[in-house]
């Protein structure tokens, strides 16, 4: 009788577990319908730009920093390169001279939220909120809107990027080359793993926050500079954005629609923004 009950036992912890895994999966299944979502989201939610001619965009979030951010714009005023700026509201809110700084430098400045919270996971009136008082933190330093919004984590739903988009006007800008420059691995890691990713039109995502990303710069920049990259910002790189050239198909007339693929020429250097905890 005991050995019955133990062993009905483990069938019922077996089954349990199976049941815990099989919702595990949920999410995954979830972001392999990505592609499509993408895909009606043309001229919503940027990536990667297709570009004609070596432009990248480099971005950098969390900020501004009054430690460190004014290092880092020294620097980019000293190569001539304009970058975006993806602000935290009660980082803007608390340095509005540096964002000033930044717009009066040339540089982008846009929406990252007020305190970075999962966009995905909110209200829509929580949404709403994170993203009016960046906006009033931001028009208050520049007398003007930002026109584009990161997602914290890039985490965002199909259905919010559309009412973001119709209300606030926002393009969404997510990224193709992630330097993990969150996890602090150090400066040669940080403008490795940029310069080894970045082609054209890419969206290249670092922090202003994080000492070791400011270090990876002077690299970062003098390398991507030597290979003939040319820095723009997002909305400029938008703005030169060519129609991709028609997938060569070897039959003429294939009978089913060509499969959402994410990238038409070369794969994008996807190769690291899969990780599970991003801080972007
Ligand atoms: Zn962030």
């Amino acid at each position: 009788m005991c050995i019955l009950r133990l062993l009905l036992f483990c069938l019922l912890g077996m089954f349990g577990s199976l049941l815990l895994r099989a919702d595990d999966a949920a999410p995954q299944n979830k972001e392999k319908s990505k592609p499509t979502a993408e895909k009606e989201q043309s001229g919503i939610t940027f990536d990667w730009i297709h570009v004609d001619g070596p432009y990248v965009a480099l971005t950098f979030d969390d900020g501004p920093s009054s430690k460190l951010t004014p290092k880092l714009l020294d620097l980019l005023a000293a190569h001539h390169i304009k970058a975006t700026f993806f602000l935290i509201g009660e980082n803007a809110a608390e340095n509005p001279e540096l964002v000033a700084r930044e717009a009066r430098d040339g540089h982008e400045v846009a929406n990252h939220s007020w305190s970075h919270p999962n966009l995905a996971k909110m209200s829509d009136d929580g949404v709403r909120g994170q993203l009016r008082r960046t906006d009033d933190a931001i028009k208050n330093a520049l007398g003007k809107s930002p026109t584009l919004m990161r997602p914290p984590y890039g985490s965002i739903t199909l259905r919010q990027k559309r009412w973001i988009n119709q209300e606030f006007g926002y393009k969404v800008i997510l990224w193709d080359v992630d330097p993990l420059d969150w996890r602090r691995p150090g400066a040669s890691v940080v403008c490795n793993r940029i310069v080894k990713n970045t082609r054209a039109g890419s969206i290249v995502l670092a922090h202003d926050i994080h000492p070791g990303t400011i270090d990876a710069m002077p690299c970062v920049l003098k390398e991507l500079e030597a290979k003939g990259f040319k820095f723009v910002t997002v909305s400029e790189l938008i703005a030169m954005e060519t129609p991709l050239p028609p997938k060569p198909s070897p039959t003429p007339k294939p009978s089913l629609p060509p499969k959402a693929s994410p990238a038409p020429t070369s794969a994008p250097a996807k190769s690291t923004s899969s990780s599970p905890t991003p801080q972007n």
